[in-house]
């Protein structure tokens, strides 16, 4: 499974919402009020550098910790039969922008994204997967049906020339949603090695 599991970068960038750069541009992902508003956009932080770097320390260090925190509540609490909001998302209780959908697998934008494109994939019929981890040889089917979903993605958003596909399986890799999903991620340089 060519799917790359969590990275430092991306773990610290997650629920960070900008990085601060002194007297430089930095680049600002919004966290968008709906799924629908996401605009990325440059703006300059005049921060004394010694000043800065601990800040953005204390604030990648804060992101960490949430997404830890969150995730292993999420992990504590899990009750694998119960519903997820991707339950919600399937069921267009709750709106949700949608990029890709047939007849298994439902795509729609990430609602903290963290890359100009964030897409999440995920099975329309969750049918034991709540995470990676829990895959058996049925589920062979649908993992691939998801991974080509990942390609279709890819190219509707204009990024099938470089991506990268994420799957966080389990507390450790900061899963907070226990409905088996890919991050489809592209649109910035990616940075590697993950951790
Ligand atoms: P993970 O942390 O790998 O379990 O990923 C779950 C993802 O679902 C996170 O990136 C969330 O931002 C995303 N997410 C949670 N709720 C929603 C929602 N209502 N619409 C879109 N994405 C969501």
């Amino acid at each position: 499974m060519a799917a790359a599991i969590g990275s430092s970068s991306f773990t610290l960038l997650r629920n960070c919402a900008l990085v601060v750069r002194p007297f430089s541009t930095a680049k600002v992902f919004p966290r968008p009020a709906s799924a629908f508003s996401f605009r990325s956009k440059r703006v300059r932080f005049p921060v004394p550098s010694s000043h800065s770097r601990s800040r953005r320390l204390r604030f990648a260090t804060n992101a960490v910790n949430d997404e830890e925190a969150a995730a292993k509540a999420a992990a504590a609490t899990l009750d694998e039969g119960a519903p997820t909001i991707f339950d919600k998302i399937i069921a267009k209780e709750i709106p949700s922008s949608i990029v890709y959908e047939d007849e298994k697998v439902l795509a729609f934008r990430d609602i903290s994204p963290q890359a100009p494109v964030h897409v999440v994939i995920i099975p329309k019929i969750r049918d034991g997967l709540t995470e990676l981890g829990k895959a058996e040889a049925r589920h062979g089917e649908i993992l691939g049906q998801l991974l080509y979903a990942a390609k279709i993605v890819a190219e509707k958003e204009g990024v099938v020339d470089g991506f990268r596909v994420v799957i966080n399986s389990g507390p450790t890799a900061c899963q907070s949603v226990y409905h088996l999903h890919l991050h489809v991620l592209g649109g910035r340089q990616m940075k590697w090695p993950p951790g």
